[in-house]
């Protein structure tokens, strides 16, 4: 090999991509573990994520949701707690069966070190915090369990926190627990996530917080314009606290204009999906399964094909408002029923980072933007 295709060959994006070390902050997978009991140790015939792809696409660390459903589990109480614990056993169990493959990290050192072993780092995130039952000494009995981030509320708001995704989140920011949970979670070391959360309880996180704040995969609402995704004013703030902002690949949350026509979809939908999840004889996690089984088979029909140039607008957008360190991803992998044409799985991650070449992002941009934002994130939020 002559020394000029050397060079080319070490700077092209598959290279880049392999040698940096790639973390995605959120990922619904967790869930296939508990409820469909998928082994992740083979390549999966559907969903997004599984170890044989994982490992094409390069990843290095995946942060797992640990996510309590409100409608079947409950804003808090047993059955929630339950849930969570449950999914919390399948990924250190996942780890414990295939060492080759998996090991549990809490630190990111423990990422470093997995990544240069070559096997894949599996974390931990709480999706809203219906699982901690509005008992402060739950957040470090998650914290001892290995979860190192968690968001106060998901689509539904907390009693301690509002939600981006009903009413009363529009005027609930965070109230004294609220605010002692924050507070617990910086004590901790346990990284504190505002994707979800409504844009009072937001502004409440902010400012309580001593340490960096994330979104562990959100939007920017000035391109895409859904309550979900973050205003530029509070894309400056969150960086402010020295965090970090991870773009979410779902394209109602990226691409404008996708999530008004999605509502037009499930309104001509709504019959199949209700047949699909009546002709479903199991419990109403197995209902669910089946109706987001007719959906991803619409969306995909009838909605506009969206592709990773949308996820780079973000990161672009993101970047010219703070800089290079506060951007990040977060897939949101199996937790959506439609995904870019051209990142179907996590196998096609390297596409993202030829998108980011071709817009000039160098090499350490790019090694920031896939994974050493979040590590460097995590070494400041870990307690010494
Ligand atoms: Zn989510």
């Amino acid at each position: 090999m002559t020394s000029t295709s050397t060079n080319s060959a070490a700077n092209d994006a598959l290279s880049i991509h392999r040698r940096a070390i790639v973390v995605d902050m959120h990922a619904d997978t967790t869930q296939r573990l508990v409820d469909e009991g998928v082994d992740l140790d083979q390549r999966l015939a559907d969903g997004h994520l599984d170890a044989v792809r994982a490992k094409e696409g390069g990843l290095d660390a995946q942060f797992f949701s640990i996510w309590v459903e409100p409608e079947l589990f409950g804003l808090g109480g047993a059955r929630a707690v339950k849930r969570a614990d449950l999914q919390i056993e399948a990924v250190r169990a996942r780890a414990a069966k295939h060492p080759e493959t998996w090991e549990l990290a809490t630190t990111a050192a423990d990422v470093r070190r997995i990544s240069s072993a070559g096997r894949i780092a599996a974390l931990m995130g709480l999706e809203g915090g219906y699982a901690i039952d509005e008992k402060l000494e739950n957040v470090a009995r998650y914290y001892q369990m290995g979860v190192r981030y968690m968001s106060a509320a998901w689509s539904v708001s907390t009693s301690w926190a509002g939600s981006s995704g009903d009413a009363v989140g529009q005027t609930r920011g965070l109230n004294d627990f609220g605010h002692a949970v924050i507070r617990e979670m910086n004590r901790l070391g346990m990284m504190v996530d505002v994707s979800h959360l409504s844009d009072p309880a937001f502004w409440d996180i902010v400012k309580t917080s001593t340490k960096p704040v994330i979104a562990t995969h959100s939007g920017c609402r000035a391109i895409a314009n859904v309550p979900r995704n973050l205003t530029d004013d509070m894309i400056v703030a969150l960086a402010k606290t020295g965090g970090v902002v991870n773009v979410i690949f779902y394209p109602e949350h990226i691409e404008p204009g996708w999530s008004e026509q999605k509502k037009k979809v499930d309104a001509e939908i709504a019959s199949p999906v209700q047949r699909a999840s009546d002709e479903e004889k199991g419990d109403a996690v197995h209902k669910k399964l089946a109706r987001d089984r007719v959906r991803r088979e619409e969306y995909l029909k009838r909605l506009p094909p969206v592709t990773v140039a949308r996820i780079v607008d973000h990161v672009d957008h993101i970047v010219k408002l703070v800089g290079i360190d506060h951007v990040g991803i977060g897939s949101d992998f199996d937790g959506v029923q439609a995904v870019p044409s051209d990142l179907k799985s996590v196998a096609d991650l390297p596409n993202l980072t030829a998108e980011l070449l071709r817009r000039g992002y160098s090499e350490s941009d790019i090694d920031k933007i896939l994974g050493g934002n979040m590590l460097r994130v995590m070494g400041e939020v870990e307690r010494h």
